[in-house]
C-alpha cells in the first residue's frame, strides 16, 4: 500500500492545509491522528472530507509509527503533531513535552529501526528564540521562556543529532506565527476576531486583552506549508527559518480587524493587567532572507488579506 506523503497530525490548521496541497499535486497522502474518531472540522472547510483517508496512529508508541512506515512505505513524513499553545503549555509542561518531545524521538527512533530512506520534516517554533534583539536566524542565540519552547527546542536537537549522527533526512522548519480561517481556537489572533465579530453584533459588548505592544511575525498558513515542502524537497537537508520578516504590533493586528468591522477598535478594546506575562517575549521577528537564498521561497500573502479571510469564515460559522 505505497503512498507518497504520511502526515502526523494532519487535522490541525496546517495538516489540513498541507493535505490540501499535496492532493493538488497529485501525491498519495495518508494523514495520521491520534483519535480513531478524528475531528475534520479543518478538513472539511477546506471541502476535503471526500478525499482524505486518515487511519489512527499513536505517536507516543514507537512500534506503532513502524507499522505505519512498513505499511505505507512513505517518500516524506510530516510532523505537525503537538500541542501547539504555549499558553496551555503553562498549565500542562508534562503532557506539552510528552506531545513534542517523545513524539520526536518514538518518530526519529521508528525511522532508525526501519532503516527508513524517505525525508522527515518536524514543525519547530520560533519561541525557541525568546525575545529577539534583531531578526532571528539559525545562529541566533537561544531564549526559553515557556515549556512550548523547551520542548521545541529539545526536538530541534533531536532531529540535529539524528540528522548528523545516523544520517536520518530529517529537518525542522523553524515556523514562525503563521494564521488562518483554521487557527486553533487557543489563540490570540481568533480571541480577537471572534470578540470583535461580538462587539459588531452588540455594541455594548468589551473586548479584554493584554500586553497590546507585543510584536510578532505573522505569516499566512497556507503559504507555510508550502515553505515546508520546499524544505522536503530541497537536497539541502538544512533546518530552516520559515518567516515572512515583517514586524506588527498586536495592536496593528486589533486596528486592522476593527477597521475590517468598520468598527472604532478603541471603543471596545480593554487592557487589562491580569493577562500580562511577566516572561511575555515582547518582541519576536524572523529573518527569511536564508530561506529565500536557499529555495526562492518567500511570503507575499499580507497580513490583511490573512485577516479578511479570517473574519469571513467567522462570520460564515456564526451565521
Ligand atoms: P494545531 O492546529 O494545534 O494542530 C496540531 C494537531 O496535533 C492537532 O490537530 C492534533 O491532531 C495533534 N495533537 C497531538 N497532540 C496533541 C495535544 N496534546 N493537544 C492537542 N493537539 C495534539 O497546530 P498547527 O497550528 O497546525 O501547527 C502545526 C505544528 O506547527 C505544531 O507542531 C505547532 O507546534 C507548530 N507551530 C505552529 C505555529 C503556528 O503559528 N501555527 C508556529 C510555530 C510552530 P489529532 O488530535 O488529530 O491527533
Amino acid at each position: 500500500m505505497k503512498t507518497d506523503v504520511v502526515i502526523f497530525g494532519c487535522t490541525g490548521q496546517d495538516g489540513s492545509f498541507l493535505y490540501k496541497s499535496l492532493l493538488s499535486k497529485k501525491r498519495t497522502v495518508v494523514g495520521v491522528s491520534r483519535s480513531d474518531k478524528p475531528n475534520t472540522k479543518n478538513l472539511k472547510t477546506l471541502k476535503l472530507a471526500e478525499n482524505i483517508n486518515i487511519i489512527q496512529g499513536d505517536l507516543n508508541n514507537q512500534f506503532d509509527i513502524e507499522r505505519i512506515i512498513d505499511k505505507y512505505q512513505p517518500t516524506q513524513i510530516y510532523n505537525l503533531s503537538a500541542q501547539s499553545s504555549v499558553g496551555i503549555s503553562f498549565e500542562k509542561p508534562s503532557s506539552t513535552f510528552k506531545s513534542i518531545v517523545y513524539t520526536t524521538q518514538n518518530l526519529l527512533e521508528a525511522s532508525r529501526s526501519t532503516n527508513y530512506q524517505g525525508t522527515i520534516f518536524f514543525a519547530g517554533s520560533s519561541e525557541i528564540y525568546g525575545e529577539t534583539k534583531a531578526p532571528a536566524d539559525i545562529n541566533s542565540k537561544i531564549d526559553i521562556r515557556s515549556p512550548y519552547a523547551l520542548a521545541k527546542y529539545q526536538s530541534y536537537l533531536q532531529v540535529k543529532l539524528y540528522r548528523e549522527l545516523y544520517n536520518l533526512k530529517a529537518v525542522t522548519g523553524i515556523l514562525f506565527n503563521h494564521e488562518s480561517q483554521l487557527r486553533n481556537q487557543n489563540f490570540v489572533t481568533q480571541k480577537i476576531i471572534k470578540g470583535a465579530i461580538k462587539c459588531l453584533r452588540d455594541k455594548k459588548e468589551k473586548l479584554v486583552l493584554g500586553n497590546l505592544e507585543i510584536v510578532r511575525d505573522w505569516g499566512c498558513a497556507e503559504e507555510y506549508v508550502e515553505g515546508m515542502q520546499q524544505m522536503t524537497n530541497s537536497s539541502l537537508l538544512k533546518d530552516q527559518i520559515i518567516c515572512t520578516g515583517i514586524p506588527t504590533t498586536l495592536r496593528e493586528f486589533i486596528e486592522i480587524v476593527f477597521e475590517e468591522l468598520n468598527l472604532e477598535w478603541n471603543e471596545y478594546v480593554i487592557i487589562d493587567k491580569k493577562f500580562f506575562r511577566s516572561n511575555d517575549i515582547s518582541v519576536s521577528v524572523g529573518d527569511p532572507s536564508q530561506f529565500e537564498k536557499d529555495t526562492g521561497w518567500k511570503a507575499n500573502v499580507g497580513l490583511r488579506s490573512i485577516i479578511k479571510k479570517m473574519i469571513e469564515s467567522s462570520l460564515q460559522e456564526i451565521n
